[in-house]
């Protein structure tokens, strides 16, 4: 060990910052905090559907890394190639780096590939530049079938594609043509939200009152762009005019080639988030936790992690074990919000609780990401 401690964190989405910013606040310049990212801002998951109707431009939703300044942190642009787990080193394309503990905290990457067709033009929403493209798009669509499409699971945020749906109805709606217009959403499971019966009843409820044909159960397996085709996993075909895609997810490459991973992910101990190497750790979307992909919980797993170093660093016993609880808001459209709050690790099973939309969490949820804002970029 080097006399101050290197904690070396790579990636910098919601688990990265909330790492950093952590140790930062509870070590100062008693450890060697370096984050690195390929990135020049982070861009909230919710933002892209802010981008994709038009809601807000892509600069104004973007949080450059030169504004996330931290005592004993410093974040470094470099693209990460190679992750040693053994040796807790990595490779970049600006060299090599070493660390006393390793947390990976890389985020899941789309594999457009494994639905042929879905690469062949603009059909995904998920990525900050997809929403960019088909912001472009939409305004040319105002008559024909629009399908939501969800191609594989895990996916991120796993009520994003429901509120896609229940936002493309409002701006429709707005635009006055959403008579001429059909919204399909196809979803590979059997309810929009399966740990929130409450929550998935709700929404089925919106789709229905809005129009919205709901096939749950169907995964599209491949998109013909020529004839606007999309077929699903049992042979069925669907005309489309505009298609939404959520791609299938996958851990970068570099994770997958680092050993690390099994079926596609990191495998960790849900309680400590630690993986089968020693000091090296893995949290958010690119592990296998037991907990949905999304920002908060990629935090709050973050934040075990931050515990556990700082107590080890102080020599503390170790601390409460990650819970797996987290919240997560629902846009319903009209500018009315929702809210469920699932807890994924505490219970045999996971649960749910589900509060219906209304003014107070359209507050709660802006105060979500104002409070990010300035907790990690100090705005
Ligand atoms: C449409 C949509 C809506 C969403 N809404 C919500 C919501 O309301 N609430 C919620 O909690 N979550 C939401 N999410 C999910 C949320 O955005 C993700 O789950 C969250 O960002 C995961 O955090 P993470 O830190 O694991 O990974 P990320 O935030 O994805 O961060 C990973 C980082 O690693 C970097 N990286 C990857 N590979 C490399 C490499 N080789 N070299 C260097 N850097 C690399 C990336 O640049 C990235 O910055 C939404 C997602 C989408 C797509």
């Amino acid at each position: 060990m080097s006399p101050v401690p290197r904690i070396l964190v790579l990636g910098a989405g919601f688990a990265g910052l909330e790492l950093a910013t952590t140790l930062s606040s509870e070590l100062a310049d008693a450890v060697e905090v370096t984050v690195i990212d390929k990135g020049d801002a982070f861009v909230f998951g919710y933002s892209k559907l802010d981008v994709l109707f038009g809601r807000a431009p892509l600069e104004q939703v973007k949080l450059p890394y030169a504004a996330f300044s931290k005592p004993g942190v410093r974040f470094l642009k470099e693209e990460i190639l190679a992750i040693d787990p053994v040796g807790r080193r990595v490779e970049t394309d600006n060299g090599s780096h070493e660390a006393d503990h390793l947390v990976i905290a890389l985020g899941a990457d789309y594999d457009l590939d494994a639905t042929p067709g879905l690469a062949d033009g603009d059909n995904e929403f998920y990525s900050v530049a997809g929403a960019v493209r088909m912001a472009r798009k939409l305004p040319a669509f105002t008559s024909g079938r629009a399908v939501i499409g969800v191609c594989g699971t895990p996916f991120k945020c796993p009520p994003a594609p429901s509120e896609c749906a229940l936002l493309l109805h409002d701006h429709l709606t707005a635009l006055g043509v959403r008579g001429d217009c059909d919204i399909e959403f196809v979803i590979p499971f059997a309810t929009p939200v399966p740990p929130s019966p409450d929550t998935s009843v709700a929404l089925i409820d919106a789709f229905a009152e809005r129009g919205i044909a709901f096939r749950p159960g169907r995964r599209p397996v491949a998109l013909d762009v020529a004839k606007r085709v999309v077929t699903l996993d049992d042979g069925a075909e669907l005309a489309y005019d505009i298609f939404f895609g959520v791609p299938k997810h996958r851990a970068p490459d570099v994770a997958i080639e680092s050993g690390l991973a099994e079926d596609g992910y990191i495998p960790v101990a849900s309680q400590t988030l630690r993986t089968r190497f020693p000091n090296v750790y893995a949290c958010g979307d690119v592990a296998t936790v037991g907990v949905p992909k999304a920002g908060v919980f990629a935090e709050g797993a973050a934040r075990t992690i931050a515990r556990e170093l700082i107590a080890e660093l102080r020599g503390e016993p170790p601390p409460a074990a990650y819970e797996g609880k987290g919240s997560c808001y629902i846009e319903f459209g009209a500018g009315r919000v929702g809210r469920v709050d699932v807890d994924f690790l505490s219970a045999p099973r996971p649960t749910g609780t589900y509060l219906p939309p209304s003014r107070e969490l359209v507050a709660e949820k802006e105060r979500f990401g104002s409070s990010r804002r300035a907790r990690w970029f100090g705005r």
